[in-house]
Order: structure tokens, then C-alpha cells, then sequence
């Protein structure tokens, strides 16, 4: 597979330590509220690019964190406590609020069908993993104290800036914006490892720690979950593109202090999806989320269809109007898949491995979920039996994960359904030649001679007879045939 990888700022083949493996992480939502779509969209592409490894042959490890503790508002080590905000606004415990939109998060992403990683930890379950990390970072001189915190010490890496070909300053001052600046910090970019000094009042979950009770920094957690599930060489490790500075950047930083060699030879980051009018906000405007979609009518499937029609590296805009045209694609594609006969001939061993190295070879240029979804058009144009279509489609939505065969089964089922609905009705049944549009037609002849409208009845008559249709009265209802 070729990925691009935000440290190299190129796309490289996808090599991992142990051939055939991949250790992989992904840092896991803030659970102070509901994820919003844009976070979801982070979440779709990542479980595309876990399935797709799955596919092409890899065995993944794929670990998560839940962010249930501290996470600051701002950027710096500034600003409120989101959880604890969460919980002042709802009248909750900081765990109640965590372990809400936890599950939540959970249910969204399951009807999304993004696969629940392998490992998901949430970040105040492994305390005393931070704590080690943090003391070595201190035994080794790449950490000090100031003013009670502990502080990550950037000037002693030769490289800090992994991610960023711009200017570093435009950057720092970027980060500082409007956020007070932290008199203990000896270099601008330094970050804090432990918090034993609140920046804010009542911090709701603390820990005792060598420097005093406290608390983690904002970055720690998913360099000791990683490290503590993946092992020390990680192959893989994603997140929307907002997370790359600082929070990717520090834990690059700190991890690699800590471990004394590279830690992660691939970055996979996600460009966010943004509104009209600007980025998407947990804050500002209308909240987003999948529960707000469904309640608009919106299958959840329709929105995942709509992720997938973009490049993961491309800004993605939503809008009611956008999406709409995703749902109408993808309400089409599903009636062409359910228009498939599934008794209809033998899988074509040969066709099938054409097709499937096609689009194992498309999706593996980074990641192209568009060709992906052409794939499945391209799959309904062939020259094949319908068996070997179904059985394609099938294949590769164990990538894209639209649900497919269930939905097309689903559809056959419904129009099953109607036409046996329009084919009898009080005892007076339709019998023909197995086309529902015309039983139905040759119903509602019945109904109308019924209500005694025989304008109505013998006008449906002479339309079915242009369409060369004749029906015949039998016992108990009607027949036809084409003649
Ligand atoms: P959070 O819950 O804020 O920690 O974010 C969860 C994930 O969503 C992180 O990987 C973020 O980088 C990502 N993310 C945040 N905003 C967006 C957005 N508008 N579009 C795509 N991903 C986002
Ligand atoms: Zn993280």
C-alpha cells in the first residue's frame, strides 16, 4: 500500500517492523460531549484504512484512548477543563459525563459501522504508566520542574517540528494566541507532563504523583497507552489533522525521549470537514451530530457514503444539500445492487480476481475511497453473472463497510412485500407474469369497479391494453398476460 505519511510530507510505501503486522493507534474522542460529524468523518476514514489493512493481508492491533480526564480548551496549558465543564453543565460527576459519551460515542460509531478497536483505554486507567514515563523524562534530563508542574524540555531534542514544512515561529505565535503566557515554560514550546498547579479551580480528578497530587498532561496519555499496548515500535498512528501540532508533535517528542529510539514510522492524519461558514464546533452554531441527522430523516449509512466520496487529505464541506446528493446516490446504488439476481449463474473465479486486484490496487494509492466506490460501479457494468457481481460487492464492502448486500437484500424483501400486497387484497388476487407495476395497476382497476367508478376502471383497462396487457376476470380476481 502507498500512504502518505505527514512526517515525510511524501507517500511512501507502507512498511511496518514485523512484516505482516501492524501496530496501530488513534487518538480517541474527548468525552465531555457528543462527537460531532466532523470528528465521525476522522473516525470513518480510519476505520476504512484499519479495514483495508485487514484486507490486504496485514494482522492490525488497534488501540484507542478515551479522553476522560483534564484536556484543556485551548492549545497551551490554558484555559478550562472540558470534562469538567461537561459535568458543571449537566449537573454530573466528571465519570458520569465519561462514561455517557463514551457509550455514546460507541452508538454513533455503530451506526456508522466503524469497527470498535481492538484495545480502548481511557486515559485514567493507566495513571501510574504516566507517571513512569514522566520520572524517567526526569532522570534523563529531558524534563524539569517549574513552579510546581513538570515541564517537557524542548531544546533538548535536535529536531522538534515534525509535521511542519512553514515557518516555526508563525506557528508558535499561532499557538499562543490569546492564551497567557506560562512563566515557568524555559522555551516556548516546552509543555507541561504533570500538573501539580492548576491553571483552574475544583480540577475534579487528581492523582498523587513523586511531585505532589495532580494531574497528566494533555499528551501523555496517548504516548503511555501506546506504548503500553503497541509495544515500543508503532507502525501507524492517526488523527484528524488538528491534532498534528502540538498534541502529535509532543508525543512524538516525549515518546521518543522516553523510548531512546523512533518510535512511529507512519502518521495518518484526517482534514476536517467544515461548514459553510467555517470549522466545524462543538460550541458555535448547529451541533452536528449523527442523532441531529437521523432525526432529519438521514440514514447514518448515507453519511458514512458521503465521507467516502472525498480524499481523507482533502478539506470536506458539509452541507444539507451535499449530503442529499450523497443519499441519492447511494439510495441508487443500493436499488442497482438489489435489482441483482443472486441465483443468477456461478461465481467467475476469474473475474472476481480481476476486479479484486483492481480495487485492492486502487484503494492502496492512498487510501482512495472515491475509486473505491467507482469500483463497485465498475463491478455492476461488467459482463458477468450477477452471482459474480454480489459476490464483488460483497468483498469489498468488508472495506467501505455501506452495508451493502443487507441493504439490497432489504430492498428485494420491501418490493417483495409490496407487490404480494398489490397482488391480493380482500380475497381477490392478481395473477400475471410477474411484473408488480402491473399487478398493482390491475388492483387498482379492482378497487375502482369496487367503488363503483367504472370511468376509472375501464380507464386503467385501456392503458393496460396500450401497454399491450389483457386481463382476464377469473374466480376470486384477475389475470394477465401480455399478448
Ligand atoms: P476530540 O474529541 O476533540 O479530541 O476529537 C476527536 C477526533 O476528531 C480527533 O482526531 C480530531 O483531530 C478530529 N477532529 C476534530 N474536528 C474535526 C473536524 N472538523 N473534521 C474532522 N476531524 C476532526
Ligand atoms: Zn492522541
Amino acid at each position: 500500500m502507498y500512504l502518505y505519511n505527514s512526517a515525510t510530507h511524501k507517500k511512501e510505501e507502507f512498511k511496518t517492523h514485523t512484516p505482516g503486522h501492524v501496530e496501530m493507534y488513534t487518538c480517541g474522542p474527548t468525552v465531555y460531549h457528543f462527537a460531532h460529524i466532523g470528528n465521525l468523518r476522522s473516525y470513518i476514514m480510519e476505520d476504512v484504512l484499519e479495514k483495508y489493512l485487514r484486507y490486504a493481508g496485514y494482522d492490525v492491533n488497534r488501540v484507542m484512548n478515551i479522553t476522560d480526564v483534564g484536556h484543556l480548551t485551548s492549545d497551551a496549558d490554558e484555559g478550562e477543563d472540558k470534562m469538567l465543564k461537561g459535568a458543571k453543565r449537566e449537573h454530573k460527576t466528571v465519570m458520569e459525563i465519561a462514561q455517557f459519551y463514551t457509550d455514546a460515542f460507541f452508538d454513533d460509531c455503530r451506526k456508522l459501522n466503524i469497527k470498535t478497536p481492538d484495545v480502548v483505554q481511557p486515559a485514567t486507567g493507566l495513571i501510574d504508566d504516566y507517571i513512569r514515563i514522566v520520572s524517567k523524562l526526569l532522570d534523563t534530563g529531558y524534563a524539569y520542574l517549574a513552579g510546581g508542574n513538570v515541564y517537557f524540555d524542548t531544546s533538548k531534542l535536535s529536531r522538534y517540528y515534525v509535521f511542519n514544512d512553514h515557518d516555526e515561529e508563525d506557528l508558535a505565535v499561532g499557538v499562543r494566541e490569546g492564551v497567557e503566557e506560562d512563566t515557568n515554560k524555559r522555551n516556548k514550546n516546552d509543555f507541561v507532563l504533570w500538573f501539580t498547579k492548576s491553571k483552574f479551580e475544583d480540577q475534579a480528578l487528581k492523582w498523587d504523583s513523586p511531585w505532589g497530587v495532580g494531574y497528566p498532561g494533555w499528551h501523555i496519555e496517548c504516548s503511555g497507552i501506546s506504548m503500553k499496548y503497541n509495544g515500543e515500535y508503532l507502525d501507524l498512528h492517526c488523527g484528524g489533522v488538528d491534532n498534528a501540532f502540538p498534541h502529535h508533535t509532543n508525543e512524538i517528542a516525549q515518546s521518543e525521549s522516553y523510548l531512546g529510539h523512533p518510535w512511529c514510522s507512519h502518521w495518518f492524519h484526517v482534514h476536517h470537514l467544515n461548514t459553510n461558514d467555517g470549522k466545524m464546533s462543538k460550541s458555535k452554531g448547529e451541533f452536528l451530530t449523527v442523532s441531529l441527522l437521523e432525526s432529519k430523516g438521514y440514514d447514518p449509512l448515507a453519511y458514512r457514503y458521503f465521507c467516502l466520496q472525498s480524499h481523507y487529505r482533502k478539506a470536506l464541506v458539509f452541507s444539507y444539500e451535499n449530503l442529499d446528493n450523497a443519499v441519492a446516490a447511494y439510495n441508487k446504488l443500493v436499488g442497482r445492487i438489489a435489482a441483482l439476481k443472486p441465483e443468477d449463474g456461478d461465481v467467475d473465479q476469474a473475474v472476481f480476481d480481476e476486479y479484486k486486484a483492481k480495487f485492492l490496487q486502487q484503494m492502496g494509492n492512498d487510501l482512495n475511497t472515491s475509486m473505491g466506490v467507482t469500483s463497485i460501479f465498475d463491478v455492476l457494468k461488467a459482463k458477468t453473472s450477477d452471482a459474480t457481481k454480489l459476490a464483488l460487492i460483497g468483498d469489498f464492502d468488508r472495506v467501505l463497510s455501506l452495508s451493502l448486500l443487507e441493504k439490497a437484500a432489504a430492498k428485494r424483501a420491501e418490493d417483495a412485500k409490496a407487490a404480494q400486497a398489490a397482488k391480493t387484497e380482500g380475497g381477490y388476487t392478481v395473477t400475471g407474469e410477474g411484473d408488480p407495476a402491473i399487478d398493482a395497476l390491475v388492483m387498482q382497476r379492482y378497487e375502482a369497479k369496487k367503488a363503483k367508478n367504472f370511468a376509472e376502471a375501464d380507464r386503467i383497462r385501456d392503458e393496460l391494453k396500450a401497454q399491450g396487457i389483457e386481463i382476464t376476470d377469473v374466480k376470486g380476481g384477475a389475470s394477465w398476460k401480455r399478448v
